[in-house]
């Protein structure tokens, strides 16, 4: 797949989940309001469904507890079938005290009314009979059946008002035949009245009806007729042979919503909201982050140094850009590669390029040079920069690896050097004949000068040895450079290299009035050639005297590591800044151009020094505090076989 579909494809994606994630937010958000609507309105049902469960318990329940008196005088007459008027007026009497929502109370044998309770306006009820007029066939025989009482109503009264009539079946006792029964008219608004029926739904509609259907008007005697009924709540009242139903609804009909629906809305809004602009603002983190990735990406791949990126544990290539490749060629794919390496003179480097070495004590390294082969077969300058990380992926440690191909800068470094070493042959043989003719006039070997030509030629003299010394340094590092210097490396004594060097230069010393003093000499024998080694720590020598003050000591002295040794030059003099530290081993560098000119000195010495240390199989190195002074050492190896000196011993 392409870049541009790639990214197409990326595009679309972050728009798909963007949608989604509005989608699933809105949809979240009307399904919980929604829900919060439905539960608001099932508890306002609720509360209103026991309120009317209420209600009818309550007139159920009084209208039994009247009944239940009233089963006193049916008890009372099954004993005693025979009973008069006056104690029928007695009995009733203390049960209309009992039982206060009682109208009347008629004892009728075999269904035909002789006594009736009270008296007063009801005489024209004396001699009905209860079949012809209010109880039907099915009734009667429900009586005889279940023996228990058996409800009718509502009836109209005569007297005014509706009422409920029970009856209440009669059987003697002993005979168990069926006497007759007590009808009883009990008081509807006086049961209203009982159980708050009128009052208790102030803020609502509420009927009592014979029907099940609220919309059946003619079924309501009592509450509200034409109240527009809608799903109102129902409780029904059972008692044998009637079935009544209680309505009752909000006098506005059942609400749509809660009271303050937009308090839950805007919030469920704002959480949409807030969701969005989370999803939006991540989503482009997402994109700017893989623009940035890609912008790097680019320049990962069109950068002219190579990049390489390595797990450190398993030492594999995980990624590299182009140039890495062609600059480091086929074996990239694993760091062992760097392993073979060699010098400018195609000498196996015994450590190579030594990357997991300089990534063990320290994350970085950099301008480590050296030669690997290319493909053909030729030596390839490289130079190396190393970086060690913890991937913030998996925590695994990974090595970033740039590589620079010096082919270029190398050829130029050598026709430079060609250069400088054909002048400085072209000159060394007049500078030399020069050199020792002002020598020689100098030292009134032509016979004596007069002051002022003396003064002259010791100038010229001074400089020409200067101008030779710079030559000499040119000519040699030119010599090591191209691989010219041989070196004879043999076993010598610490004990006679320090000495003799100290000796030759003390004269300079006293020319600067610094005192040389020397310290411990390890007695060990190291493998060096003893006149590049002198020529070292001489240019050490030198430049410990040239940056001493005046008055100050310069200490010699050797300290030994296992098969290490080390021979150290400190002086007390200014010190090195630590950011002339990094190059003060690069040709002609010194801290300060004046350097030159007030103190003498080609800015060669160290460079010679470490290319002939190295060419030894030694190294130069110094640690220095600024304004305190420096300590500059030779590191050789000490030797292990047989020497002259032992042998001596
Ligand atoms: P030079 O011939 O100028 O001494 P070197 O390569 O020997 O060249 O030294 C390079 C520079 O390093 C010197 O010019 C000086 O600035 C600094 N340097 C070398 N040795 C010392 C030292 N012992 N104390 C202070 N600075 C030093």
């Amino acid at each position: 797949m392409t870049t541009k579909a790639h990214d197409r494809l990326f595009h679309t994606l972050i728009w798909a989940a963007r949608s989604a994630i509005v989608l699933l937010m809105v949809s979240v958000a009307v399904i919980v309001d929604t829900a919060s609507t439905e539960r608001f309105r099932s508890d306002v049902r609720q509360e209103w469904q026991s309120r009317i469960d209420d209600l009818s318990l309550k007139l159920q329940g009084t209208i039994l507890q009247n009944i239940q008196t009233v089963w006193g005088l049916a008890a009372n007459v099954s004993v005693n079938p025979n009973i008069g008027e006056a104690r029928f007026q007695e009995l009733a009497a203390v049960i209309f005290g009992l039982a206060p929502e009682l109208r009347n109370i008629g004892l009728a044998p075999d269904f035909v009314i002789r006594h009736i309770y009270p008296l007063k306006d009801n005489e024209a009820a004396i001699g009905l009979d209860l079949t012809s007029q209010s109880l039907s066939e099915e009734q009667i025989n429900r009586l005889l059946e279940t023996e228990r009482a058996i409800f009718s109503g509502p009836i109209d009264l005569v007297q005014g008002g509706q009422g409920l009539a029970a009856r209440i079946p009669i059987f003697e006792t002993g005979s168990r035949d069926f006497w007759g029964v007590i009808s009883v008219i009990l008081d509807l608004p006086r049961l209203y009245e009982a159980v708050n029926l009128g009052s208790a739904t102030t803020d609502g509609a509420i009927a009592l009806s014979m029907s099940t259907d609220p919309e059946d008007s003619d079924g309501i005697f009592f509450g509200t007729r034409d109240a527009n009924w809608k799903q109102p709540v129902q409780a029904s009242l059972n008692m044998p042979g009637v079935t009544w139903t209680l309505f009752a609804q909000p006098r506005s009909g059942w609400p749509d919503h809660p009271e303050f629906p937009w308090l839950i809305r805007g919030t469920l809004i704002l959480i949409t909201l807030l969701a969005t602009v989370v999803t939006f603002w991540l989503t482009r983190l997402l994109l700017k982050d893989r623009q940035m990735q890609q912008r790097f990406w680019g320049l990962f791949e069109l950068a002219p140094i190579g990049i390489g990126l390595y797990n450190a544990r398993s030492m594999t290539l995980l990624r590299a850009n182009k140039s890495f490749k062609r600059i480091v060629g086929t074996g990239a794919d694993s760091l062992d590669c760097f392993e073979n390496a060699y010098d400018q003179n195609g000498n196996r480097l015994p450590k190579g390029f030594g990357v997991m070495e300089k990534l063990t004590d320290k994350v970085q390294f950099s301008g480590q040079e050296a030669y690997i082969q290319g493909p053909e077969g030729e030596l390839r300058p490289l130079l190396l920069h190393g970086l060690k990380l913890l991937d913030t992926h998996d925590g695994k440690p990974i090595i970033w690896l740039i590589a620079e191909d010096i082919t270029e800068q190398k050829k130029v470094d050598r026709m430079k050097s060609e250069f400088i070493s054909t002048v400085s042959h072209e000159l060394r043989t007049p500078l030399t004949s020069i050199s020792g003719s002002l020598g020689l006039l100098v030292h009134d070997a032509a016979g004596k000068l007069p002051d002022k030509a003396s003064h002259l030629a010791n100038i010229a003299y001074r400089n020409s040895k200067q101008l030779t010394f710079l030559i000499n340094d040119l000519l040699d590092i030119e010599k090591l450079i191209a691989g010219k210097m041989v070196f004879q490396m043999e076993s010598h004594r610490v004990h006679d290299i320090v000495p003799e060097c100290i000796e030759n230069i003390e004269n300079y010393a006293a020319e600067h009035s610094v005192s040389l003093q020397v310290g411990e000499l390890a007695d060990v024998l190291i493998q060096a050639d003893r006149r590049r080694l002198s020529q070292a720590l001489d240019n050490l020598l030198s430049n410990a005297i040239k940056f001493s003050p005046k008055g100050s000591e310069v200490w010699v002295f050797t300290r030994q590591s296992g098969q290490t040794v080390r021979i150290c030059v400190q002086d007390r003099g200014n010190g090195i800044e630590p950011k002339f530290q990094a190059m003060i081993f690069q040709k002609f560098s010194q801290v300060d151009a004046s350097d030159r000119r007030s103190r003498g000195g080609t800015g060669l010495g160290l460079a010679i020094t470490r290319e002939l240390m190295t060419r030894m199989g030694g190294n130069v190195a110094f640690e220095s505090t600024p304004g305190e002074g420096s300590t500059f050492w030779l590191e050789v190896q000490a030797s292990t076989g047989h020497t002259e000196w032992q042998e001596r011993v």
